[in-house]
């Protein structure tokens, strides 16, 4: 059977080396809750210590402020997935976690078996609650990561119920604190894997987001959140050779704001952004989940249309234009009319067509639109035209 002081041991040692580490690999300046988790591991270090000096102590050091630091800590990791999130637990829960778990093992101080039934109900609730809150996923985080996460804190919950549940059923259970047992040995071991599940999981959370935010970045246009170009141009590439290999139409169009420069005259150029932004949306309304919106330069966007062929693809072109065309955007009550040309192109079945020449197709188409008094959708397919 395992000595449960050195168990303690080891978990203290885990709990500062994972703490430090996270001091060290986060340049000091921890973030998205690293910081609180940091502070939480230091929580259940310190609390641990006094578990192990249990009858070293004065008891009411080791059962009432032990209990008070896990209980703290269990509050800090909470403090710490919702910071991640871009939450923040209030203070005063902190101190009513600990009080709660002081208050616990205080009312009970006398009599260890039930103290240990109401602490460890207290702990495994603690545990359900980190569960929830592990369990909603978070954008860029894959499921395996997320999985682990919840896992820990199910492991924690499973750990805690055995050691509430099990003098309840045998109170012979019920031993010394320090003393070998089964029970003590199982949930000081499930505690270990806990800390070093969780802690991992927390840290693959952090990278796979930054590297989600990181992509997003390189590939977003910042003020719209539509594809930049350079986006644009390796999807449609690859849009593009699947079309030809398994014959599926594919369209694009240009959508180019009319006049757009009088916008900026008129209200300034802070409102044309929002302009801008507003309009992506309306367009976003528009498409499907396949469908990729992308800002191909200042005011003209471009749409990539998998298996939508030429006239699906001037069908949606002017359901847009209606759509802009129809209401005008109001941006500090003042009404902004608003109207918009496109070009429409869509993949030839015979010839070698590439990216180039389709988008050259879409911009005759809308070079023609414009010229025909805007506020219109013109197609161009080979040798024919278009507008409506
Ligand atoms: P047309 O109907 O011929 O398309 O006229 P237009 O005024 O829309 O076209 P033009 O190309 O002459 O002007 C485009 C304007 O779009 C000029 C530029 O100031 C504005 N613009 C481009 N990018 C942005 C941006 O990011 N924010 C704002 N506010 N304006 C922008
Ligand atoms: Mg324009
Ligand atoms: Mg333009």
């Amino acid at each position: 059977m395992f000595d449960i002081r050195s168990l303690f041991v080891v978990m203290v040692a885990t709990n500062l080396i994972l703490a430090v580490s996270l001091w060290i690999g986060t340049g000091r300046r921890p973030q998205n809750g690293l910081g609180t988790w940091t502070l939480a591991l230091l929580a259940q270090a310190a609390s641990f210590v006094l578990f192990a000096l249990r009858g070293v102590i004065p008891d009411w050091v080791s059962i009432l402020a032990a209990n008070a630091l896990l209980g703290v800590s269990i509050s800090l990791v909470a403090a710490a997935i919702l910071a991640f999130r871009g939450r923040k637990l209030p203070l005063f829960v902190h101190f009513a976690t600990g009080a709660a778990a002081a208050f616990a093992v205080g009312a009970l101080i006398h009599d260890f078996g039930a103290r240990l039934i109401a602490v460890s109900f207290l702990f495994a609730a603690g545990q359900v609650t980190l569960l929830a809150l592990a369990w909603k996923p978070t954008p860029g985080v894959s499921g395996g990561t997320r999985g682990m996460f919840v896992a820990s804190f199910a492991l924690g919950t499973a750990s805690f119920l055995v050691r509430a549940v099990g003098p309840l059923y045998s109170p012979e259970a019920i031993h010394d604190f320090l003393e070998p047992s089964a029970t003590q040995a199982f949930s000081l071991m499930a505690g270990y894997t806990v800390i070093l599940l969780s802690s991992v999981s927390f840290l693959l959370m952090q990278k796979e987001r930054a590297d989600f935010l990181a992509q997003q970045l390189a590939s977003l246009d910042p003020l719209t959140g539509a594809f930049n170009r350079r986006t644009f141009i390796d999807l449609a590439e690859k849009q593009l050779s699947r079309a030809r290999r398994i014959d599926a139409p594919l369209s694009l169009v240009l959508l180019d704001l009319d006049h757009f420069k009088s916008v900026n005259d008129n209200h300034g150029h802070l409102v044309g952004d929002r302009v801008l932004q507003r309009f992506a949306d309306v367009v976003r309304d528009q498409l499907r989940k396949e469908d990729v919106l992308v800002r191909y330069g200042g005011e003209e966007f471009c749409l990539l249309l998998p298996d939508v062929p030429g006239p699906g693809a001037v069908a949606l072109a002017g359901r847009i234009r209606k759509a802009v065309a129809g209401s005008p955007f109001v941006m500090n009550g003042v009404e902004i009319p608003l109207t918009l040309s496109a070009g429409v192109a869509a993949r030839i079945d015979e010839g070698p067509e590439g990216l180039d020449q389709l988008i050259g197709r879409a911009d005759e188409a809308l070079y023609m639109a414009k010229n025909r008094g805007r506020n219109r959708v013109a197609a161009v397919s080979l040798g024919r035209s278009k507008v409506a």
